[in-house]
Order: C-alpha cells, then structure tokens, then sequence
C-alpha cells in the first residue's frame, strides 16, 4: 500500500490518487458532501501517512481528518496542471503549449507554455449547470442517467440552427451551427418534449458555451489544442462528441484525457511526492 496519497476535494467530487505497490496509479471517487467516506478510506489505509491535498473544499475535509496526518497543501490550479502535464505524457500526447479547460462543477480555463502556464478564463457553466438544468427540467439528478438518456436523445427539434433561420438563403455561417440553444422552443406551439431530446439539448448547451469560450482563447494566444478535462467528460460520449464536433469546427485539435477527472488528485500526489524527496 502507498504511504503518500493526494487528495482533490472539489464542489462536487473528492478524487483520490496513489501508486500502488506495482508502481499503478489508483483512483478513487467519493462525493465532496460526504467527506466522513474519505475519513473512513484512511482508517482502512491506515499506512498512508502523508496528503497531498488540494481544491476549494480543503478546509472542510481538514476538519473531518482533524490532524490524523501529515498534509501538504497545493493551490488547486498548480495541481491540475502538474497532474495534466503527466498524464498527458502517459497517455503519449507530446504537445508543448495548450488550452486546458476543466469541466468541473465550473469550468476553469488555462494557458499551458512549456512549463508554465495561467488561468485565462472561466464560466459559471459547467457540470454542477448539467445537473442542474438537467434535474429542473427533467427530473433527473443522477449523472450516470443524464449522461445515458442524452446520448440517445435528438436536438433538432429544440435548438434553432442557422439553416433554421435562413430559409432558402445564402448563409452567412455554416447552417448546421446553433443559432440559438433551445431556441426553437418558444417559437412553436409543442409544450410537451421527450426527456432525452432535452438532456441532450442541456448537454449542447453546456458542451458548445464552453468550447466557444475555449477556442476564442486559443486563438487569442495562438494555441492549437485544447485538453478538456474535468468529471463532466467522465465515460459522457455524447458530451465529448459535441465539444470535438465544435472544436474541430472551428479548426483546434481536442484532446480527452482517460483519467479526465483525476488531474488535481494527480497533481496533488506528485507535489507531496516531490517535497518528500525534498525534504
Ligand atoms: P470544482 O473543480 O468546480 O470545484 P469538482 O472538482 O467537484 O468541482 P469535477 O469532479 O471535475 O468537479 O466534476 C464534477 C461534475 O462531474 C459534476 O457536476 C457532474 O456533472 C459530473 N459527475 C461525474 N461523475 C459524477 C458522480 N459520480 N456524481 C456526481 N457528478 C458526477
Ligand atoms: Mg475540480
């Protein structure tokens, strides 16, 4: 068993990361309202020793831990970056510089150069608006339903595309972008939608604001990825294929990582591993 671990603890999920005896990296997931599960993982682990920790929900899983073990901090964004930079080697992507938004609960977006990088922009738009959304006007609340009933779901009959508006006209943007999400709605008279038309609808909006956000930055600082990550995209086909299906668009190259969500556990891991040496 790992004698170090590193911990994320975000809005919504707390990812936990470790080597294991074999030298493999293993991932766990526990929902951040419910941080005791976290407290109990350790105890039935009790030759961990040392946390790396990081993410905005730090101070509370400190108080459910109280002081059972040695804890490194790591600034949240410091963490998703470290943890990107590996498992984008391991996973075999050599690029030098990116975008890198996260899909969080909100999403956060980052410049990578080499081996620096910074927070360039953000939106309230994100996975806890996936859920939201997805949870008033549908009902459903599980992400794991979410994701599957909007996979077989159709847009076309809630989004206004651009061939929608110019009708048998010469088009001043490719005709099958959005015009305008969940736009067709209030200009008929249908009230009664099918729930996975509107879960996939919800995933469109979410998937095509953040990648509109995601590629006016990469244009800005002449970047030809983009390296979505975040629990959002966690096993969320259908979400992956509207954010590759705009980004390609609009001529960026999107990558998906396997451990999309585990980037700041990674990250958080790699920081107390490398002080330990230090030290
Ligand atoms: P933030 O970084 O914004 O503080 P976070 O780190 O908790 O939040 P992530 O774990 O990257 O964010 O992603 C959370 C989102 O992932 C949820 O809003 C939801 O859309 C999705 N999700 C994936 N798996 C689950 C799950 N098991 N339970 C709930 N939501 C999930
Ligand atoms: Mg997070």
């Amino acid at each position: 068993m790992a004698k170090v671990i590193g911990i994320d603890t975000g809005g919504t999920l707390t990812k936990l990361a470790y080597f294991n005896k074999a030298g493999e990296l293993k991932l766990e997931l526990f929902p951040s309202n419910e941080m005791e599960l976290v407290k109990e993982w350790l105890q039935q682990h009790p030759d961990v020793d040392e946390i790396g920790l990081t993410g905005g929900r730090t101070e509370q899983l400190r108080d459910v831990l109280k002081t059972m073990k040695s804890i490194q901090y790591i600034v949240e964004f410091e963490a998703t970056l470290k943890g990107v930079r590996y498992l984008l080697e391991r996973e075999g992507h050599q690029i030098e510089s990116s975008i890198i938004t996260n899909i969080g609960t909100g999403t956060s977006i980052h410049y990578m150069d080499g081996n620096s990088h910074s927070r360039v922009s953000g939106t309230g738009m994100g996975g806890g608006t996936l859920v939201g959304l997805s949870t008033l006007l549908t009902g459903v609340r599980d992400f794991n339903e979410i994701k599957t009933l909007a996979a077989t779901g159709n847009r076309s009959d809630i989004d206004l595309l651009v061939q929608d508006i110019y009708l048998g006209m010469d088009m001043p943007l490719d005709g099958k972008l959005t015009a305008s999400n969940f736009g067709k709605v209030g200009i008929t008279e249908e009230i009664n939608y099918n729930k996975n038309d509107v879960l996939a609808t919800v995933q469109g909006l979410v998937g095509e604001v953040i990648t509109t956000l995601s590629i006016q930055v990469a244009e800005e600082r002449k970047a030809d990825y983009i390296v979505y990550i975040g629990s959002t995209l966690t096993s969320n086909e259908h979400l992956k294929k509207v954010i590759s299906h705009y980004t390609i668009l609009k001529k960026h190259t999107p990558i998906f990582l396997k451990d999309c969500g585990f980037s700041g556990a990674v990250g958080a891991l790699l920081n107390i591993i490398e002080y330990s040496h230090s030290h």
